[in-house]
Parts: C-alpha cells; structure tokens; sequence
C-alpha cells in the first residue's frame, strides 16, 4: 500500500494537517487506533445522552481572528452552527465570595475589569496592552499580511511565568487571582504558566467565546467531511507501531494489524513519545531520543459526566471556573473545576440535559491501576471515583443548589481513561506540559532527525483547540514551502 503522506492520529491535528496536505495534490492516508475520530475531541454516549470529552469552548471566532480564519480557509466554518456565550457573561471564575464574568470580547473585558477594579486601572491598562502587544507579535494569532515575524517557535519573549508577571504588576489579590484562574487554560498554575504562552491561550478564548451545536463531534464530523471530499482515507482501529527508516528517511508506517504503509512524507499527529518509541533505534541519535522521552507531560484531568433528570435554573449557557476551600484531610486536592452546561440553543449532541464538569489531576494519582484494563480497576478505583465525584458535586452545590436533586446518572474518567482512548501519554490534557522549564527548543518541534517525519498537534508550539489549528497550520506550512498558506488566512 502506498500513499504520498501518512498521517499518524486522527484526533482534531491529524483531521487539520489532512485537509491541508490533500488540498496540495497530495493522496493522504490518515490512521488511527481508536475505532472513532476525534482523540480529546471524541464524544461518547450513555443511554439517551451524548457527551463531550475534550471540548468546553472556544473563541476567537470573529473574522479576522484565527478560528474564523482557519476553519474558513478549511471550508469547514459554512457547516458548523457557532453558538456564542452571552456577551456579558461568557466564562465565570468564582472563588470564595469573590465572581468576575469573562465577557466574550477582549474591549469589553477592558471595562469590565476596569469597574471590577476601579482602583487598578494602570495595572489593568498594562495589561492589556502586554497581552496586545504579545498577540500582535505571534504570527498565527496576528494574521496580518505585509508584517515580518520572527518564528513561531521562538516562544521566549518576555521569558518568565505569569506569577512573576502578575505580582510585579498588581497588589490585589482578586484581580490576580481572577487573572491568574486563566492558567487554568494550559493546564498549569501561573507559576508554571509561560507569560506568553498565557497571553496567547488568554487572548484567544476572547473574541467570540463560543460553543458548537453538536459540541466537539460537530467539529470533527465537519472536518472528517471535507477531508473525504478532497479524497482523504481513513483508517479506524489501526495502531502504528512501527515507523521503517532508510538512512534519515521514514519510508513506511507498520501497523498492529500487520499492514505496511509506504510514504514519501509522514506527519505524527500523536502524542510525539508515542512516535519516538516506533522509530528504530539506530535511525535516532540516543540523545534525542531520550530527550523527547524524558519531557514532563501535562497533567490528566478527572471528569465528571452528568445526566438529568430536570434543566438546571441557576446556572446559563456559560462556563464556570470554580475555586473551593478543602477540608483537612481532603485527597487528591481539587483545585479549580471547569463546569460546562450546554443548554439554550444547544440541541444536540441529542439526549436530556446534561453536565460537564472537569479537574485536573497527576496520573500518579492513579498509576497503581494504570496496568489494569479499563472496567477491572477494582473497588478501591471505584471509591476514589465516587469520593472525586462526590466532592465535586458538593463544589458544585454551592453554586447550582438544585444539582444534587437533578443528577439521574453520573459517569467519570480519570486520566487513566483518557490515555487509553487517545494514547496520550498520562492522559495528558495538552500532551507535553507547556510550564515554563519546557519552552523554544527544550520543547518538540514539528522538525525532528528524520527529514521526512513531522510532529504535530498539542504537544507543539501551542495547546488547546486554538493552539492545534495553529500548530496544523504552521507545520503544513513548513511542507507545503513559501508562505501560499499563511497569506490565504491573513488579513
Ligand atoms: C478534559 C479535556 C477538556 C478540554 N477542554 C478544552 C476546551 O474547552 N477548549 C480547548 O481549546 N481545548 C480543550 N482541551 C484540549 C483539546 O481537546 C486538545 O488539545 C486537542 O483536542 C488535542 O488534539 P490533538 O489532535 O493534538 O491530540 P489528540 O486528541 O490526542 O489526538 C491524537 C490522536 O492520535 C491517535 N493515536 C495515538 N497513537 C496512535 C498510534 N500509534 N497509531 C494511530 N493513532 C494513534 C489517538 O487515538 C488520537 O485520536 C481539552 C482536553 C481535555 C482532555
């Protein structure tokens, strides 16, 4: 079997750089080990209702702004049906007493955060600007023809995290911590959190913060439908396990299935340990090998999955972050949880009214049955899920009083689930932590050792659904030569 280019995953990266490469000519052929597309993106279903795994909401949608301009260019923007948060009120972050509502535009954010904290005024002005003036200099995020750039991987400017940021610009601690509550984008704490990379991911949920009728699986659907009309195939339950190597040259994927695929270029849209450890030894320097296998991945999540039996009143079509006090005793720590209610115009993924709600959590905290299939944990996974569960129900109460009496089922995954449907490594939320230690080339780039292998997807430059369209776009790039691809979504 022969293609031009094989791309390794089918998750949201592998569905982008498909579209991008087949448009040039190219017979692509994409595999992936699940039996669905998607990987984060993938939705499951219980009895009546559908659920999302890997998507709460996205911004960045109005024209000119990077999600508009790559889901258009893509031909995919005319068959999803965006449904905007409200205005005023797009993300929440509650932390004790204290609320701030994210408005769904950065202007308006300006004047929000400039009433919330009349008293802050210079350091709010501040940052905005630094945020700007971050975003105006990132090619993929400014979009603007006629504007020399330096590299997109060169992430180092200003260097530092967003707690050094954040406490040289302000003393008071709500506004840093109402700030600070959007690390939680990258997985990571400010003090982890690159400041650039911070300013990107914060920027980007502005703009437009939407949600998708039919959630996650809508995108990929979309996605999946435009790659078949440019004569993509693809290949369902099919792991790669093998990556055959001439000299610095990958010549052909092997697969579980004990199928040869022959290529002349091959994109690892997988997490990039996963496509380390199927090069052969001796076509990889040692060094770069362990390097690559030795990076920190980012955090897993525990989720939790709500049926219900009734619609929710005091809570709307937003997203809420919320912060709570632990009890002695309290294990593991519950930091912050992203609650998500799709409900409003949202009418599909079909099914009752459901909610989502997620924490991140270490792997480590469930490593002691990471050799056990799923559904053979035992008991003890069982009760460390329902106690998770239980707090965060309890979390939850004190904002959306009626849930407890709504819940008529309730499903959870830790990061144990998400490692085994996606193969990232640790059930990593954003593959490759993104922290501060692991930025510009301690990180991988899409180029490796081998001339004709790519690395791609959320582990590379930027994270999250924004962040894998312009790691799509910009490894794409790279192949395809000369800058058709950028001047085609700029502005
Ligand atoms: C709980 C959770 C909530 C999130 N919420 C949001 C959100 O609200 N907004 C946002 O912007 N981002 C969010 N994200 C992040 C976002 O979903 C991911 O960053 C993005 O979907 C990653 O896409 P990807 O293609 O890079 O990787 P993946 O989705 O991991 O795709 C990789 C694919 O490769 C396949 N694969 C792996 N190994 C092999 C192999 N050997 N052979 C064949 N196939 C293989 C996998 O099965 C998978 O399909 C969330 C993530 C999680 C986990």
């Amino acid at each position: 079997m022969n293609a031009d280019a094989v791309i390794i995953g089918a998750g949201l990266s592998g569905l982008v750089d498909a579209i991008l490469l087949a448009e040039t000519g190219r017979r692509i052929i994409v595999i992936e080990q699940h039996a669905i597309p998607g990987g984060y993106l993938q939705q499951f279903r219980r009895g009546r209702t559908v659920f999302d795994v890997g998507f709460h909401y996205m911004g960045s949608t109005l024209p000119g702004r990077p999600m508009r301009q790559f889901l258009e260019h893509l031909q995919v923007w005319p068959r999803l049906r965006i449904l905007p948060f409200p205005e005023d009120a797009a993300i929440e972050v509650i932390s004790g007493p204290n609320r701030f509502a994210y408005p769904a535009r950065f202007d308006r954010f300006h004047e929000k955060a400039l009433a919330a904290w009349p008293g802050e005024r210079a350091a709010i002005d501040r940052f905005v600007a630094d945020v700007d003036g971050i975003c105006s200099r990132f090619k993929w995020f400014a979009l603007r023809r006629g504007v020399e750039y330096g590299s997109p991987l060169d992430l180092q400017w200003p260097g530092g995290s967003f707690a050094d940021y954040i406490e040289g610009a302000t003393e008071d601690a709500w506004l840093r911590e109402a700030l600070s509550l959007q690390t939680f984008n990258l997985g990571l704490l400010p003090s982890e959190a690159p400041w650039v990379k911070h300013a990107l991911a914060f920027r980007s949920n502005f703009d437009r913060t939407s949600r998708i009728d039919g959630g996650g699986g809508a995108l990929v659907k979309a996605l999946l439908e435009r790659g078949r009309e440019l004569g993509v195939e693809y290949r369902f339950r099919s792991e790669v396990v093998g990556i055959a190597c001439e000299g610095r040259m990958a010549r052909a994927v092997t697969t579980a299935n004990g199928e040869r695929i022959d290529a002349d270029l091959f994109v690892a849209a997988c997490h990039p340990k996963v496509a380390v450890r199927c090069i052969p030894e001796e076509s990889l320097p040692a060094i770069f090998r362990e390097r690559i296998l030795a990076m920190k991945d980012s955090r897993g999540a525990f989720q939790l999955f709500l049926a219900l039996s009734a619609p929710l009143s005091s809570i709307g079509s937003t997203c809420v972050m919320i912060r709570g006090e632990e009890e002695a005793g309290d294990w593991p720590p519950l930091d912050v949880i992203l609650v998500t209610y799709p409900c409003g115009e949202e009418k599909t993924p079909r099914g009752g009214p459901r909610l989502e709600a997620m924490a991140y959590m270490d792997w480590d905290i469930f490593a002691s049955w990471g050799d056990r299939p799923s559904g053979r944990r035992g008991e003890d996974y069982e009760r460390l899920k329902q106690e998770i569960a239980r707090r965060m129900i309890a979390r939850m109460r004190r904002i959306i009083p009626e849930l407890p009496d709504a819940i008529a089922e309730a499903y959870t995954a830790t990061p144990l689930t998400d490692a085994w449907y996606t193969r990232n490594e640790h059930g990593a939320v954003f593959g490759v932590s993104h922290d501060v230690e692991q930025q510009g080339t301690a990180r991988p780039q899409p180029r490796m050792r081998l001339k004709n292998l790519y690395f791609t997807g959320h582990s590379i430059t930027m994270p999250g659904i924004c962040g894998v369209f312009i790691n799509a776009f910009d490894t794409c790039e790279m192949i395809r030569g000369g800058d058709d691809l950028f001047r085609a979504v700029a502005t």
